[in-house]
């Protein structure tokens, strides 16, 4: 039995398939002159295999789904075969470049050319071309190309890292489990399985080493179990887990619909944490009462530019509509640490934790950010947005963002564009800092989410997503503890809404003491919503106190863990 990160809960029972990270970083060495014949074949039989595979992607296109997307595959093997692409490429090798590099510069310098005319199908040429780049390079670098939308049923996907762009191939009821090597519970892989509903246990070392293509395993999502080789008797003990997760499921269904209220009939509210509109839509079918979290960063990623503020207005605005005046907390632009955005072209830092990221990297970045508020603000016409601010250490920073609000509202006043003029402006308390200073900044704010995602890795000084230190990566601390006990407790007495959009908003073994320290808000993955609502509706005010002082008064993390873990299981 191997052992790792459990992150997304369910019983996965499948065959494996490794997918090898679409990483095509290559060695940029230098050719040495006998080479050069060699090197010009390499390219030029990887681009007929580029024609050949495409050219058999577009046939099976045409047979099944979309002719139209057919057409469109077939124009990528009339570009690689430019002779002018192609004399551009032959012409820097024979200086002894590699193909690799050779073919990344040439096609960059079209995706350039293409990107800077401002023509909607030019443009698109320029996506192409950044297609082509990626599958020309998978080829010459040996990394197998897999169609990750036609994988059989059963298939539980083994990988380094999920990446966004993989979840959007992946055709979610084939694929039974995801094991990757890096990542833990807050890592984006975990968020993603979980919005995929996907049974995922993560860092389990070099599983792309020990397990192979056909590999029979079972996952245990809850656990963090990784099975490989079941026995018969493994298989039935599992697929009774499955049946007994399923019927859980169904108990939990009982709560859709209901107030989310406390055993004695404090309101609470559950919302939902989100990275695109489509989410939106989940979270109101998962019955969500709103959205605590919109992670905006998604909208930039995978993309050659920075959204423009007609393509995030839509997000943002289809968002509030999807939620029909139901409160939606738009987070800005949280790059750096470890969301890098290529285009963005952040500094290689030597601790981007602690580096030029998330609001800091925003208001150094007006012109960027400026776009996104005003996406924001106009789309405030069309439902109920609040904005929140990540990252936040100091006041100055809300300050700051709320000058540049104030010179867009007047701009709109006077240009006749609508929004909320009474638009909620917030801060994310995820650092030791703004924790500290969280009487101070309940003045400035109108309200609060604490984000114990970072605010665990700070206040601990522990990476979020180092194993090595997932021991100290815990909420039971007792620093952790008190200083989530003093945001609450500053905010409500500014009279300020505070929630929760961290995980911990989502665990059973928390969810007594952020009652009794007075939590609003409670912003979770939407497939959380129905646990969270019914571990709410177990507990009662004075129950929860009782709890909560006994787990501030133990002087270690594991005391306060044995303990909430005994009162959890009662
Ligand atoms: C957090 O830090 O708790 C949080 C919700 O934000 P993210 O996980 O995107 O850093
Ligand atoms: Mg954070």
């Amino acid at each position: 039995m191997l052992k790792g990160i459990p992150v997304s809960d369910g019983i996965g029972i499948g065959h494996v398939r490794i997918i090898k990270n679409k990483d095509v970083k290559f060695e940029d060495k230098a050719i040495p002159e006998n080479e050069i014949d060699n090197e010009l074949e390499r390219f030029h039989d990887a681009v007929k295999v580029f024609c050949d595979r495409t050219d058999k992607m577009a046939k099976e296109m045409e047979k099944s789904v979309n002719p139209k997307e057919a057409e469109i595959i077939k124009g990528h093997i009339q570009m690689i075969s430019d002779p002018f692409m192609i004399s551009q490429i032959d012409d820097q090798i024979k200086t002894g470049v590699c193909a690799e590099k050779a073919a990344a510069t040439t096609l960059d310098q079209f995706i350039e050319m293409f990107s800077s005319v401002d023509d909607e199908l030019t443009q698109q040429r320029a996506t192409d071309v950044s297609d082509i780049k990626k599958r020309l390079l998978r080829i010459l670098l040996g990394i197998e190309e897999i169609d990750l939308g036609t994988l059989p049923p059963d298939t539980v996907i083994v990988t380094k890292e999920l990446t966004p762009s993989m979840t959007t191939e992946i055709k979610k009821e084939n694929i039974a489990g995801i094991i990757t090597e890096k990542g833990g519970i807050t890592s984006h892989s975990a968020i993603l399985s979980r919005a995929l509903e996907i049974p995922a246990v993560l860092s389990v070392p070099e599983i792309t080493k020990i397990l192979r293509d056909g590999d029979m395993v079972i996952i245990d999502g809850r656990e963090g179990d990784v099975l490989p080789d079941p026995s018969d008797n493994d298989i039935r003990n599992y697929e009774k887990s499955k049946a007994d997760f399923i019927k859980e499921k169904e108990y939990l269904d009982t709560f859709i619909g209901k107030d989310t209220v406390t055993a004695d009939g404090y309101r609470k509210e559950v919302f939902c944490n989100i990275g695109n509109p489509k989410d939106g839509v989940t979270a109101v079918k998962k019955d969500g009462e709103g959205i605590g979290l919109f992670r905006t960063e998604f909208l930039f990623m995978d993309k050659d530019s920075a959204p423009s503020e007609e393509d995030q207005f839509n997000a943002y605005k289809k968002v509030a509509e999807t939620l029909g005046g139901r409160t939606v907390i738009i987070r800005t632009l949280d790059v750096g640490g470890d969301k890098d955005i290529p285009y963005l072209d952040l500094k290689k830092e030597d601790n981007p934790f602690l580096g030029y990221r998330a609001v800091r990297y925003c208001l150094g970045h007006k012109d960027l950010y400026k776009v996104q508020l005003r996406a924001i603000l106009k789309a405030s016409a069309y439902g109920k947005i609040w904005i929140m601010i990540p990252m936040v250490t100091n006041v100055y920073e809300i300050r700051q963002v709320r000058g540049m609000v104030e010179r867009i509202k007047t701009k709109f006043d006077a240009e006749g564009i609508p929004y909320d003029k009474d638009i909620k402006i917030g801060a994310m308390i995820e650092t030791p800092a703004a924790s500290l200073i969280a009487d101070i900044l309940a003045k400035e704010c109108d309200f609060f989410s604490i984000g114990t995602n970072d605010l665990i890795q700070y206040t601990m000084a522990a990476d979020r997503g180092n194993a090595d230190v997932a021991y100290l990566y815990k909420p039971y601390f007792p620093a952790v503890l008190r200083s989530i006990k003093n945001i609450i407790e500053c905010g409500k007495k500014e009279g300020l809404v505070v929630g929760m959009c961290g995980e911990g908003a989502r665990d059973p073994m928390l969810i007594p003491l952020l009652i009794a320290f007075g939590l609003d808000e409670f912003s979770v993955s939407p497939t959380s919503v129905l646990a969270a609502r019914s571990c709410i509706s177990r507990w009662s005010m004075n129950e929860a106190r009782e709890v909560a002082d006994k787990a501030l008064s133990l002087p270690t993390y594991i005391e306060v863990e044995e303990y909430l873990k005994s009162i959890v299981r009662k």
